[in-house]
């Protein structure tokens, strides 16, 4: 049975990457009835912050993509917060000490400096614990049985570090990249064993995997360097059985192609890179997101569905369903994928135009709650909503586009009708009035009617009319046809508003 994870450390808001990662487990998990894990990976606890474990449940939530088990939904193999497992972890790495995978090592934090310093050259400039520096330090393998037991036993603060082989070639079947190749030596001995009992990330995500028999393994491509590592304990613990296949997806990138997208190119590009705003607790900084930008969660799915797959065809407007149904892994791309803002917004476009109103409505509702609109009748709500649903590409943009339903618009443009008014178009519009004052049904085909009416007994031409009409009715020259809405806006505020343009 397919089972996937996604597997953030809590150490702040979620970007594009972090999202889209959650999507293709997603999806990959849906599309073969499987099951999709979310686990915390919260054992470096320099890097803990507060609110961002709710925060992924919210934004997982908001987007519609809901593990099966997680800390907050529990399941088989609880608990799923790696701060809550720690006795799971040390018995694996002595496990490894004793076969001779890995090793106990005393350095002190000076004496790790030291060692920066003193093998640094100009060749090497970032010298690494590794297979050649390890005969320098102070570890199981350089000190003799004794002094390791008498260190022990004084609780000298020590850590375990994976022995990596020299010269053994790593090789593993990527499930987007191919066969990827690494010379193991070039990685270091990486601490799996922290001082304070924690695992490191190396350690944890390995026996998390295992015990929790995740199957396939997606994840961003900056972690390809840390692949043999995990590979090397995958061997050395479980003999490689059942490791998961790796799937390293490919880079969100700069719309200019130019590296990984960052939250900097957002600000500096004005757009958001968060799914949803993001307080730091540390400085109070606030980061917008998408979703306060007035995306909608199908929008946002889609546009990240679409950044590094496709499903062969010219097709770019999936719904979940249909992702789900049409994902696959030998459409997502290798190379990394440019984002683009221009893009993002067309997919909210056609994703507000595309869902009912109803499905949105209440978020308008709160928007022109804060404008000081508030909204009683539901019927009428809606009814507005679909009559301009087409002319908004955020849900924002509502305000704009429908608020002069609901009251008389704050700013009227009277300088558009004015170089071309005079008396006799002042005469139609009074006219106008009292055809309008005993007309019962209130009808906008009716009003259209009397209005041709009108215009054609004072010989002018409606097409001269309506501009002026507009402008009383919506403030501007913009909105849906002006008789549909006369005939939303009802008898007594159409009236009330010509009269105001003709005083
Ligand atoms: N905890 C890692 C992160 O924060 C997850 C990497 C993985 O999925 O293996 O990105």
């Amino acid at each position: 049975k397919v089972r996937v994870r996604f597997a953030p450390s809590p150490t702040g808001g979620l970007h594009l990457g972090g999202v889209r990662t959650v999507l293709f487990n997603y999806l990959f998990a849906r599309h073969n009835k499987g099951e999709f894990i979310l686990r915390i990976e919260d054992t470096d606890q320099t890097r803990f912050v507060p609110g961002a474990e709710a925060y992924i449940f919210e934004c997982l939530q908001w987007c519609g993509l809901q593990p099966d088990e997680s800390p907050l939904h529990g399941g088989p193999y609880a608990p799923y917060r790696q701060s809550e497992r720690k006795p799971i972890y040390r018995q694996y790495a002595e496990e490894l000490v004793k076969k001779g995978y890995a090793y106990y090592a005393f350095d002190t934090p000076e004496e790790l400096e030291e060692m920066r310093t003193r093998f640094k050259t100009a060749e090497n400039p970032a010298p690494q614990y590794n297979h050649v520096l390890r005969n320098e330090m102070r570890n199981s393998l350089t000190l003799g049985e004794e002094a390791v037991t008498r260190l022990l036993g004084e609780e000298a603060p020590y850590v375990i570090r994976i022995k990596m082989p020299v010269q053994e070639t790593i090789t593993f079947t990527d499930m987007i990249r191919g066969e990827v190749s690494f010379e193991s030596s070039r990685s270091d001995d990486k601490v799996l064993l922290k001082a304070d009992g924690m695992p490191t990330y190396h350690l944890a995500v390995v026996v998390d995997d295992y015990l929790m028999k995740i199957t396939h393994a997606f994840r961003g491509e900056e972690w390809l360097p840390s692949a043999p590592v995990h590979i090397m304990l995958w061997k050395y613990l479980f003999g490689l059985e059942n490791m998961p296949q790796w799937a390293h997806l490919p880079l969100i990138l700069k719309p200019d192609g130019n590296g990984k997208l960052s939250k900097r190119d957002g600000d500096r590009l004005g757009f958001p890179v968060f799914a949803m705003n993001w307080t730091d607790p540390k400085t109070n900084e606030l980061t917008q997101g998408f979703r306060e930008r007035g995306f909608l969660p199908e929008a946002f799915v889609n546009m990240l569905a679409m950044l590094g797959w496709n499903d062969g065809t010219e097709q770019e407007v999936f719904s979940m369903d249909e992702l789900v149904e049409k994902f696959s892994l030998d459409r997502v791309h290798k190379g990394g994928a440019k984002f683009d803002y221009e893009k993002a917004r067309w997919f909210n476009h056609e994703w507000i135009k595309r869902n009912d109103v109803s499905t949105y409505k209440d978020q308008v509702k709160a928007l022109f709650a804060q404008h000081n609109i508030n909204i009683t009748n539901d019927v009428v709500f809606e009814k507005v909503l679909s009559l301009v649903k087409d002319r908004c590409t955020f849900l924002n943009d509502f305000i704009t586009q429908a608020s002069f339903f609901f009251t008389a618009p704050a700013t009227v443009d009277i300088n558009a009708v004015k170089p071309k008014w005079d008396d006799k178009k002042n005469l139609f519009f009074l006219e106008l009035i009292r055809a309008f004052e005993t007309d019962l049904l209130w009808e906008h085909e009716e009003l259209e009617k009397q209005f041709k009416e009108i215009a054609a007994a004072n010989q002018l031409k409606p097409g001269e009319l309506m501009l002026p009409f507009r402008i009383m009715l919506v403030g501007g020259k913009f909105g849906p046809g002006v008789f549909e809405i006369a005939g939303i806006i009802g008898k007594a505020a159409t009236i009330a508003r010509i009269k105001a343009l003709l005083q």
